[in-house]
């Protein structure tokens, strides 16, 4: 790690280890939303380090946010998906081909201030061929008029932002932010999770909500290109939520055999093995980071290693628990914890399911475009 690196990473390790690590019980048994720590975490950069300056960026790069994602989940992968959720959000923002919307909210939200949640898997899911759009948006002067629902958005509530998409008739899709104050916006409670509960995850509900233009990242005529400049950067974005939890699964599988190893041994998925596909991936994300920054990756690398990340949380997280043995199966243990997030990494939208009907998707379309045979239903997206 260069200097640079060390001097802007440092501090919120330090905020982590002080403020998140003391709280990661009560974010998991009791539902507490850490809104706190974001607020700091988002003064020390920890949400624009993939930004510049004049964006209220640190100017790090993708990479650099993805490892304070990472160090996040080290600790608590469900805080790690609020930092995704807001470190995208800025992202969105940051792309905006509109001035008046980056005007009004790029800054706080990259620094903080303002917190900020990303309603995009149903309009994601949408536009790879899995649900219908749930969200109607219809044109009023330079502005639309939205309603519809969306079931689970997080870092959502009182005083935060949303960003989320809509259909406009006959004339494609936007991508709008609404502020919690908006008339006829509404968010209500979700059934409980088994996990994830201190990701403030509520029901967006929108009966005729005014958007003006300033609050609009992408028009219909805007949406398709800006979708694709922002697809990469937020999809690898989540791989540092799974490189934290795996990170924290090989730890305890070694604390466990310190003990038990002579036992532990004679388990799949060994510490080793896991470390070496997990720098695998790590190795494979700089790779691709700044250049989903510079606008040049292809897609389907940045699917393969979403899916990678994916499949590699899961195994870990089991190795972790079996390492850990009936002390693991404890409530209060953290191996019990992240078995639950890890199943979150795999069913976020892009779920598992989702970027192996995405891949074979690309795949077929290429080898039909290079007259070969179609490729056959993804079983195990390859790593
Ligand atoms: C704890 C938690 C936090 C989440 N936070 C967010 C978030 O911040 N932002 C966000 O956009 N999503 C969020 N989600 C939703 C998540 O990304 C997936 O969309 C969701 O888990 C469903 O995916 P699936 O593959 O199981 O759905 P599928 O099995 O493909 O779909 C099941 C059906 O459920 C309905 N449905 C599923 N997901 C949605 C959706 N997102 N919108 C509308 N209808 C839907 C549809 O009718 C769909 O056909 C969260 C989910 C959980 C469990």
């Amino acid at each position: 790690m260069s200097q640079a690196q060390h001097a802007f990473m440092a501090p919120i390790v330090r905020l982590i280890e002080t403020e998140l690590a003391p709280q990661v019980q009560a974010i998991d048994r009791e539902g507490l939303y850490p809104a706190q720590f974001m607020h700091k975490l988002g003064a020390l950069g920890g949400f624009g380090a993939a930004l510049p300056a004049e964006s209220g960026g640190a100017g790090r790069g993708l990479a650099a946010q993805i490892e304070v994602t990472a160090k996040v989940g080290e600790h608590c992968g469900s805080t790690a998906f609020l930092v995704w959720c807001q470190s995208s959000c800025a992202w969105y923002l940051h792309n905006s081909d509109n001035p008046a919307v980056r005007e009004r909210y790029l800054n706080d939200v990259a620094q903080g201030r303002l917190l900020a949640g990303t309603g995009m898997s149903n309009a994601v899911k949408h536009l790879a061929g899995i649900e219908k759009i749930h969200l109607r948006a219809r044109r009023e002067g330079d502005g639309y008029v939205v309603s519809g629902s969306l079931p689970w958005v997080s870092n959502v509530g009182d005083g935060h932002l949303a960003i989320v998409a809509a259909a406009v008739e006959d004339e494609g899709y936007i991508m709008f932010a609404t502020p919690s104050t908006a008339a006829g916006f509404e968010s209500r409670p979700c059934l409980e999770f088994s996990g994830l509960e201190g990701t403030q995850t509520l029901t967006l509900r929108f009966q005729n909500v005014k958007v003006p233009a300033e609050d609009v990242l992408a028009h219909p005529a805007q949406f398709k290109q800006y979708v694709s400049r922002i697809k990469p950067g937020f999809v690898l974005g989540q791989i540092g939520m799974g490189i934290g939890i795996v990170r924290a699964c090989i730890g305890i599988a070694r604390d466990s055999n310190a003990s038990v190893g002579h036992v532990n041994a004679f388990l799949d998925d060994q510490e080793g093995e896991l470390a070496a596909r997990l720098a695998g991936i790590e190795t494979q994300v700089a790779g691709l980071a700044p250049l989903a920054q510079a606008g040049a990756t292809d897609m389907l690398p940045v699917l393969k290693a979403r899916a990678a990340i994916s499949e590699l949380t899961l195994k870990a997280a089991n190795s972790a628990v079996l390492h850990a043995g009936a002390k693991g199966y404890l409530m209060i243990h953290p191996a019990q914890r992240r078995l639950r997030e890890a199943v979150f990494v795999a069913i976020v939208t892009p779920a598992l399911k989702h970027l192996r009907k995405e891949i074979h998707d690309l795949e077929s379309r290429a080898a039909q475009a290079g007259s070969a045979e179609p490729a056959p239903p993804l079983h195990t997206a390859a790593a």
